[in-house]
């Protein structure tokens, strides 16, 4: 007797079908009590917890680590009821099977919160004694750690008649694409102009050997009084210029990044602000690296241990031995440089898992961004900006109709970098 299970789609977005056929191989006639096939979707996450203690002189000893699931998704239908008695036949029986994706996840939890606060210990998810569907979104498949992941799994299950045969089950991994929340009608949807800025700043000391007599004439390269930081030092081997740098990354879209979408990002480097402008012209500005990292931050709820419980890092895009001459994007101002046009025209991020809020599992993204840059041939200096980034799935479900919108790409192009073997420790949770 062999029982396998097949997926036609084993990526699959949220509110759409998963479809596939369970096939049962028998050598001899066979009595079936019954073919199912179940589709489970669970999170898991581990929190550290403090033990409540009067005389807790060693607060170390009083922490401890408490393992807690919820269930999203459990969907169960019958294939073959077999009938008392009766046999099927040897040979290959084929059932094929089609369970829609939920779009909400059955877990409720985060309407209890309150109450999941002030439990210290054990906490039953909701879903897992009601039937009610929440208001979450149906999380995306992830695996951050060991202790921290969301996972769906499509499983067949052959029951065998009497109380002492064992079941048969075959399990096998479903990538989960969640949809992204929208109002279809909403002027202000995918409106491009609106835009996430991050700057960082730095001051830069720049040997400078070419300044003319005429820059350092009163007041022109000193300065303003709020800092008594001197913008020109006089060393014995040349003129040092202090260089005010600033860094500016934009995002478009509000910062929403569709997955399947090329990623535009600009990169403006603005160097020599108030007396510095002067000396425009003569300083030679050159882009000697370029790195652009996501960072995939997990946190959980506890606000008493701030920062991330894990980082994924990603580099989207590398070049370090450039070696571009700059040029002012305009005459007036301080002077702008773009960088991105230089060395890319977009990113790709189709491998990037989108962002998501549990209960205790917050999953979010930063773009890094580090450049080198290189004035007046000195050795090159380093700046990173870090930008918050909203990566979402580009499925889009109307909330006003309560609808998929057409499809943007086929979701099974999709691959998320999420490591779904099968663990034999963890199947105790999921059957
Ligand atoms: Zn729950």
């Amino acid at each position: 007797m062999q029982l396998s299970i097949s997926v036609d789609n084993p990526v699959a977005s949220a509110g759409s079908p998963l479809s596939g056929i369970v096939d049962l191989e028998l050598q001899k006639e066979t009595t079936i009590g019954g073919i199912k096939v179940r589709f489970r979707g669970i999170s898991l996450t581990t929190t550290i917890k403090h033990a409540v203690q009067l005389d807790a002189r060693d607060i170390s000893q009083s922490r401890f680590k408490v393992k807690e699931w919820h269930l999203h998704v459990d969907i169960t239908t019958l294939l073959f009821v077999g009938q008392r008695g009766t046999a099927l036949p040897a040979g290959k029986h084929s059932f094929p099977y089609i369970i829609n994706v939920p779009v909400f996840s059955r877990c409720d939890c985060i309407t209890r919160l309150e109450e999941y606060r002030n439990k210290s210990l054990h906490w039953t998810c909701t879903a897992a004694t009601s039937r009610v569907v929440g208001t979450t979104p149906l999380p995306p498949s992830l695996k951050a750690d060991h202790d921290r992941y969301v996972r769906y799994r499509i499983i067949a299950i052959l029951e065998r008649p009497g109380k002492l045969a064992l079941n048969m089950s075959k399990v096998k991994n479903i990538i989960v694409v969640p949809v992204t929340f929208i109002h279809a009608f909403d002027p202000f949807r995918n409106d491009q102009t609106s835009l996430v800025r991050k700057v960082k700043d730095a001051i830069f000391t720049v040997k400078c050997k070419k300044l003319p007599d005429s820059y350092f004439q009163d007041g022109s390269l000193q300065r303003p009084k709020r800092s008594s930081r001197s913008l020109v030092t006089f060393g014995s081997k040349g003129t040092y210029v202090g260089v005010p740098t600033q860094l500016e990354v934009i995002l478009f879209n509000d910062g929403n990044a569709p997955i399947m979408e090329p990623l535009n990002v600009e990169i403006y480097a603005h160097i020599q602000v108030d007396d510095i402008s002067r000396i425009d012209g003569i300083l030679n500005v050159r882009l000697s690296s370029m790195r652009i990292e996501l960072r995939s931050l997990t946190s959980g709820l506890t606000t008493e241990f701030e920062g991330p419980l894990s980082v994924i890092k990603k580099t989207l895009f590398r070049e370090n031995s450039l070696n571009i001459p700059l040029t002012a994007e305009s005459d007036s101002g301080p002077p702008k440089f773009r960088l991105d046009n230089h060395v890319f025209s977009d990113l790709d991020i189709s491998k990037i898992v989108p962002g998501f809020q549990l209960l205790n599992l917050h999953y979010h993204h930063q773009l890094v961004v580090t450049v080198e840059l290189c004035f007046n041939s000195s050795s090159s200096k380093s700046i990173e900006c870090v930008c918050p980034i909203a990566v979402v799935s580009g499925v889009d479900f109307d909330l006003d109709t309560h609808r998929l919108m057409p499809p943007r790409y086929n979701v099974g192009e999709i691959q998320f970098e999420v490591d779904d073997r099968i663990d034999d420790n963890d199947r105790f949770l999921d059957l």
